[in-house]
């Protein structure tokens, strides 16, 4: 059975995991963000270890562990009863990342709207991530020059994965917009169909 999912889709620093928190909180919707996942691991963790000399880079960790890792927590939370993929859509936020993660997930994910949210300023982005570093204690937040190089992967890597998904489930959102309206925004769609 594939996982009914809505994937919040944008560059770091758009707002995904803000809307994905209040969304998850809603009942029958269940939030994951892959680098929560991975945030989750600790050092003693091979994995862990990998994502921390990745992400410190402003890289994306490979595809095969991710994905694997990704498949383990749905499962794990599946069996702890947090998630419940016969009655839940997923809001799924950080993965697929790139074409081949969702060619990867294609059997497993279920997409019914993608939500791109769309930041026609860098500049805005960089402001965010940097406020963000010291507050959620993320290191790839705090320099400069990491912010930058996942700017520029997140254009070559994984914008190209909205052209996977094609435009008829794609929605543009305005990031730049307060999160009460963005959240209005994403609503008005998801209960278009209720
Ligand atoms: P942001 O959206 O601000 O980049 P995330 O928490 O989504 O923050 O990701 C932090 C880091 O975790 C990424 O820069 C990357 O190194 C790693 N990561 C998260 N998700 C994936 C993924 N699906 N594939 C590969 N790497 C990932």
């Amino acid at each position: 059975m594939k996982y009914r999912t809505i994937l919040l889709f944008g560059a770091p620093g758009a707002g995904k995991g803000t809307q994905g928190k209040i969304l998850g909180n809603i009942p029958k919707f269940y939030h994951c963000a892959c680098g929560e996942v991975f945030r989750n691991l600790t050092i003693e963790n091979e994995l862990g270890r990998i994502f921390l000399d990745y992400s410190s880079r402003g890289e994306l960790v490979p595809d095969e562990p991710t994905v694997q890792l990704w498949r383990e927590n749905i499962v794990a939370n599946t069996r702890t009863g947090r998630f419940d993929p016969g009655q839940d859509t997923l809001v799924l936020d950080g993965i697929p990342r790139n074409p081949n993660q969702a060619e990867m997930l294609r059997d497993t994910l279920d997409v019914r709207a993608v939500f791109y949210f769309a930041c026609p300023d860098p500049d805005k982005l960089v402001k965010r991530l940097q406020r963000r570093a010291l507050h959620d204690n993320r290191l790839d937040d705090a320099n400069l020059e990491v912010i930058r190089r996942r700017l520029e992967n997140y254009e070559l890597e994984t914008r190209p994965v909205l052209e996977f998904y094609g435009p008829e489930l794609v929605h543009q959102i305005d990031s730049t917009q307060t999160p009460t309206t963005v959240l209005r925004d994403i609503l008005s769609i998801i209960t278009r169909d209720e």
